[in-house]
């Protein structure tokens, strides 16, 4: 061993010129001549800033350390030596011993080599060392340089720490929680693959909250938001540890359920899901019942990427909210085709509004009595390009869902107010015009403001005007505040003096005592119980109960949709007073009603010159409109 510890200073050079290239050239050039100086190696093996060791390559014993060496580790020149390598340094973390010290006297390693460094005083330090072999006099040795890089691995580890909070914040909803949607792009594609290699089924269901809005506005974002917690943690707790449950954003949920061997296992699934949302949530002290729709889209069954996925989980979970809300719906073809169409009218909607293809027919409600037309309900109709005219019924409820129908509504009146003009600009005597108005129009549009302007605009009487609205839309409401922001509408147009119809009374609920506080001024009773007047019995009692009650409550009674004379007769009978239905008339453009402002009563005896336009162009069935092909 002497004989490498008295060349020491040649060593050093050789340490230097194999670790530290760029310096020893430094000083090399700086010296010019003095290339191979051992007093000049011996210098920079002295100088040198870092650690400096030289070892045994077979035991790995310190045969030589430059000063810094010693001042890094706060052991003598002789205490170094004696010390095993071991003792000095050790693999760093949960690397392993063996390794390091493999890699040390492998001495190829392009990285640093991470170890730490125990000193005297006891205290440890990050460092990276270099290795390299190198041959003395034709004996080998290992020299090995280390850095101190404790101070860098402080900020290191601090950016990284940093670096997963951000990461963290980035994949995951603050108020809930929860992992977002860029988490699960991140990670629904891998657990796709996954299901491929392993032949298993992977569910996504997508969730959606019933009616959340409401909650929002009528409690506040503060409570919104609280509830909302409540539901993630409520379906969190539904799902097993290994599916993952992500918010998308407002009221929308995601869950992927990986591993499944059956389908039932997502039907139950989504069970619990509806079962522990529906029950009551006690938020800021108050009870909140809310719901959630949910679809289910499966791969591969229903799709095979993670767009197609999430693209048909949503379509099912549209049809869950037409199915009545709180229940789950399974993913079919079908029901992409039924959102295709629906898109289709909804956009085709949008540009009949602009091209003027929308227009108003009227229809006579009739005197039973006398005979004579008391009033015109205006009906709307869409004269499609290629289809013709289309009925209301087909397009309505689109255009609510769309909000399109405030814009329609507010044409129709609109329209029926230039009507008016019209018809007594030709020196009619005019009739009421009773217009249907949806709850979202009434919920949304200012419409006792606008029937006040529109009405002062054209010199009528807002009395001229009346409206109809369907129960179910207005009292089957089954947010509180729904239906008071519908009462405060319903009141407003009762001031301003414009009547109020309730629609195909009958089909839906509405108790009497809405009857009465609404003061609601007519009943139109639902053409489904004229129809089978006079065969079926429970038609006449319901109809007959409809009548005496109205007769109570002074309310007035129109029976819709009279064909025939025997159903007329009966009407009469029981004491109804206004009748509408094509055996008086069909609904027709304003041009063709002129004559129904004569104040003369409708002859019935001849066959009625006036034809629902839409019976002529044969577009009269309620099949879906189908706008693709
Ligand atoms: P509704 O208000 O109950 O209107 C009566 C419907 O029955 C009309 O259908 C009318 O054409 C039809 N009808 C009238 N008499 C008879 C009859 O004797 N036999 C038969 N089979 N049918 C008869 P239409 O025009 O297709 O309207 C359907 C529904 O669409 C309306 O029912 C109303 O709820 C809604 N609607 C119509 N126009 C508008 C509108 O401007 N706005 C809103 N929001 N809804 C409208
Ligand atoms: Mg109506
Ligand atoms: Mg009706």
């Amino acid at each position: 061993m002497n004989h490498l510890a008295f060349g020491l200073g040649a060593l050093a050079g050789l340490v230097c010129a194999a670790l530290c290239f760029g310096v020893w050239l430094l000083v090399r050039t700086r010296r010019g001549s003095g290339a191979g100086s051992d007093a000049a190696r011996q210098a920079v093996f002295e100088q040198w800033p870092t650690t400096a060791l030289v070892l045994d390559p077979a035991t790995l014993q310190i045969v030589a350390a430059n000063p810094a060496a010693l001042r890094n580790t706060g052991y003598s020149h002789q205490e170094v030596r004696r010390l095993p390598f071991t003792r000095l340094f050790s693999a760093e973390g949960t690397a392993d011993e063996r390794a390091l010290l493999a890699r040390l006297q492998d001495a190829t390693a392009r990285e640093p080599i991470e170890m730490r460094q125990r000193c005297k005083d006891g205290s440890l330090r990050n460092v990276e060392a270099a290795a390299h072999r190198l041959d003395l006099d034709g004996r080998p040795v290992l020299a090995v340089t280390v850095h101190d890089v404790t101070v860098r691995r402080v900020v290191e580890n601090q950016l990284l720490e940093r670096h997963q909070q951000l990461n963290h914040l980035a994949h995951h909803d603050q108020l809930t929680g929860l992992p977002n949607r860029l988490y699960l792009a991140a990670h629904l594609p891998d657990s796709i693959t996954q299901a491929k290699e392993k032949g298993t089924l992977l569910a996504v269901l997508f969730l959606d909250l019933d009616r959340f809005k409401h909650v929002n506005d009528s409690r506040g974002h503060e409570t919104g938001d609280k509830l909302l917690k409540t539901v993630a943690q409520r379906v969190r707790s539904t799902m097993r540890s290994e599916d993952l449950v992500v918010r998308m954003g407002g009221d929308e949920f995601v869950v992927v359920m990986r591993d499944i061997k059956t389908t039932e296992k997502v039907h139950e699934a989504a069970e619990r899901i509806n079962r522990a949302l529906g029950a009551p949530m006690v938020v800021d002290g108050r009870t909140l019942v809310t719901t959630v729709s949910i679809g289910v889209a499966l791969y591969p069954r229903d799709g095979l990427d993670m767009g197609e996925l999430l693209r048909h989980s949503d379509t099912a979970m549209y049809q869950a909210k037409d199915r009545g809300r709180n229940n789950f719906q399974l993913f079919s073809p079908t029901m992409d085709q039924r959102l295709k169409e629906r898109i289709a009218v909804e956009a085709a909607l949008r540009t009949a509004l602009q091209a003027r293809q929308l227009e108003v027919h009227y229809q006579p409600i009739v005197d039973i009595d006398s005979q004579r037309v008391v009033a015109l309900e205006a009906l709307l109709r869409w004269r499609h390009p290629s289809h013709g005219f289309v009925r209301p019924e087909r397009f309505v409820r689109i255009a609510e869902e769309a909000g399109l129908i405030v814009p329609i509504g507010e044409f129709v009146l609109q329209r029926a107010i230039e009507d008016m003009a019209a018809w007594r600009q030709s020196g009619a005597t005019l009739v009421p015009v009773a217009l249907n108005v949806s709850a979202v129009q009434l919920q949304r549009s200012n419409l006792a403001e606008s029937i006040e302007r529109l009405t002062k605009q054209h010199g009528f009487e807002p009395s001229m005007l009346q409206v109809e609205l369907t129960e179910s839309a207005v009292f089957e409401r089954r947010e509180e505040r729904t239906r008071e922001v519908a009462q405060d509408a319903v009141a407003k147009l009762r001031e301003l003096g414009v009547h109020i119809a309730i629609d195909d009374f009958g089909t839906g609920y509405s108790s009497l005592s809405y009857l009465k506080r609404w003061r609601v001024d007519t009943l139109k009773i639902a053409r489904s119980f004229v129809r089978d007047l006079v065969t079926d019995l429970s038609d006449l009692a319901i109809v007959s109960a409809i009548i005496a009650m109205a007769r109570h409550l002074h309310i007035e009674v129109v029976a819709e949709g009279i064909e025939g004379w025997q159903q007329l007769e009966k009407l009469r009978q029981m004491g109804c007073h206004y009748a509408q239905g094509y055996l008086f008339a069909r609904p027709a453009p304003a041009a063709d009603c002129r004559r129904y402002m004569s104040g003369e009563p409708l002859d019935l005896t001849e066959r009625l010159p006036v034809l629902d336009v839409m019976e002529a162009t044969g577009t009269q069935d309620a099949r879906p409109l189908r706008l693709i092909k």
